[in-house]
């Protein structure tokens, strides 16, 4: 990105008064604001906080309150086009001795139909992932075995159950024998896509989408093999309409669990579909997390289970430059963020900004100024947020801004550099938030690559972020005078 010239005046139309007044809401906004911020979920990812800034006045730092856990979950699919490799391995519970607890190290090993190998190479697929060598032995070995497994997204669960359960269709057999249960629809569709993609050297098994949009006749039965739906869809079609023989359904599985029960109602529906459900019909359950909530609500779901869990990759600041740069004013952050990119060469970088409508407008500032960069916040629509996702992904554009909650979403290996445009802060300390620090920059410097934060710093107190961060992960953060092009050089090289 090319990014060398200096602005000395912001755009009028930007409101450089908006601008130096922080990000103070106009009145009419401001109760409507003060409600929301009553509502926040926290536990959804959502923050809102208040901090001082250079002139003393105080910032009302707001985050999209409207992003939830499905949402997050959903980007991180988006972002990820690749298997997140670990380290950690994978640990089993409550097996029996006669259960299948070796792993494999080929999907050779695993016998599969030859058209079901042929459809992994296909996607790139060579050997199994970590959560997979442990997880495929137990699902395709019979009788079949009911399994909860845990692991952080991108270690290819969704990859696992579709294989398993793509092996338990008899295609002559013209009636559903596979439910995938996703929480929301974008989710479900995506999961349909992989299925379809791996199944598609097997042309006689057909799919079928139970979510919004999709209608079945009065009367009729549904004849294809794997149904991938939204729980109201499904209850709908299973309990309601009785659209097919929930008796010959022989994998039922319920996926990313932790949204599922995140979601009003879900629950309950999710329940009652697998109570209407064979004895024989394999049970499978995925979540990202093993929080209590959630294991009690697998064990509720899911009877009698094996239970796999693989510890998330520690993320660390180990091979991670830190820097800040104290800004007197936006402009001076501004034109320091230009002197960076103008300088540095680098990979693709995220701006990370506290609010919506700071992230807004530095991103049409940017592109002002002709750079092409992409926005993500809570504003925009599942599409737009989508497709803003899948173009950084995909390396359209190497700038990505976007606001604290969408961060939480945001998990991308390309990423070399991270700027703190804001630092995270925790709403209810009202100090840095070091985990999010942690997991906004952790990111960028693994499997002994090199990365790089930047800090942006404009008061005194967020001056003090910096030593508390300083003091907590026990590295040293060094000052960057970004006025200096020399200095910034040095950074590059290093
Ligand atoms: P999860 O469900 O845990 O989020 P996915 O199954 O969606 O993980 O896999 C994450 C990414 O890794 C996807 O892009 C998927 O195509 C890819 N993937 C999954 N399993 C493998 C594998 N064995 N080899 C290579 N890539 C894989």
């Amino acid at each position: 990105m090319e990014m060398t010239t200096k602005i000395d005046n912001w755009d009028e139309s930007l409101g450089i008064n908006d601008f130096n007044t922080d990000d103070k809401p106009k009145a009419a906004e401001e109760n409507q604001l003060t409600t929301k911020i009553e509502n926040i979920n926290l536990s959804a990812g959502d923050s809102s906080a208040s901090v001082s800034t250079t002139n003393g006045t105080t910032t009302e730092l707001t985050a999209d309150e409207n992003v939830s856990t499905a949402d997050l979950s959903y980007m991180r699919k988006v972002l990820r086009n690749k298997l997140l490799h670990t380290k950690n391995n994978v640990e089993v519970h409550r097996s029996k001795p006669d259960n299948p607890l070796y792993s494999v190290k080929s999907f050779e090993e695993l016998r599969l139909p030859e058209e079901l190998l042929k459809g992994l190479y296909d996607m790139g697929f060579s050997a199994p992932s970590k959560i997979q060598e442990t997880a495929l032995p137990l699902l395709l070995a019979n009788p079949p075995i009911n399994l909860i497994a845990q692991s952080q997204s991108g270690t290819g669960k969704t990859a696992a159950f579709v294989l398993a359960s793509l092996c338990r269709v008899e295609p002559a057999e013209r009636t559903p024998q596979v439910i995938v249960m996703s929480p929301t629809y974008e989710l479900a569709i995506q999961t349909g896509e992989v299925a379809k993609q791996m199944a598609k050297h097997i042309p006689q098994i057909t799919f079928r989408f139970g979510v919004r949009g999709e209608n079945i006749q009065r009367g009729e039965q549904i004849a294809d093999h794997v149904i991938i739906g939204t729980p109201g869809k499904l209850m709908d079609w299973i309990i309601k309409f009785k659209a097919f023989d929930v008796k010959k359904v022989k994998v039922f599985i319920l996926d990313e669990a932790d949204v599922m029960i995140d979601t009003q109602g879900h629950r309950h529906q999710s329940i009652r579909i697998q109570r209407s459900l064979p004895e024989t019909c394999q049970m499978m359950l995925f979540s990202a997390t093993y929080d209590k909530p959630v294991m009690d609500f697998a064990e509720q779901v899911i009877k009698e289970p094996v239970i796999i869990k693989l510890k998330r990759e520690e993320e660390s600041l180990e091979n991670i430059n830190q820097y800040y740069v104290y800004c007197n004013n936006e402009i001076e952050k501004y034109n320091a963020l230009a002197n960076i990119f103008g300088t540095i060469s680098m990979g693709q970088a995220f701006i990370f900004c506290h609010t919506k409508a700071s992230a807004a407008r530095l991103a049409q500032q940017l592109r002002k100024d002709g750079h092409s960069v992409g926005l993500i916040s809570g504003e925009l629509s599942v599409e737009e947020r989508t497709l803003a996702l899948q173009r950084f992904r995909e390396g359209q554009e190497r700038v990505l801004i976007a606001t604290n909650v969408m961060a939480r979403g945001i998990d991308v290996e390309q990423v070399t550099v991270v700027v703190n445009y804001d630092l995270p802060i925790n709403v209810e300390t009202r100090e840095v938030d070091k985990e999010t620090y942690l997991h906004r920059i952790g990111r960028t410097g693994r499997f002994g690559k090199e990365g790089l934060a930047i800090n942006f710093v404009d008061s005194p107190k967020t001056f003090g972020f910096i030593t508390d961060l300083e003091i907590h992960f026990g590295r040293k953060i060094l000052k960057l005078d970004a006025t200096d092009i020399d200095e910034i050089e040095k950074i590059n090289q290093e």
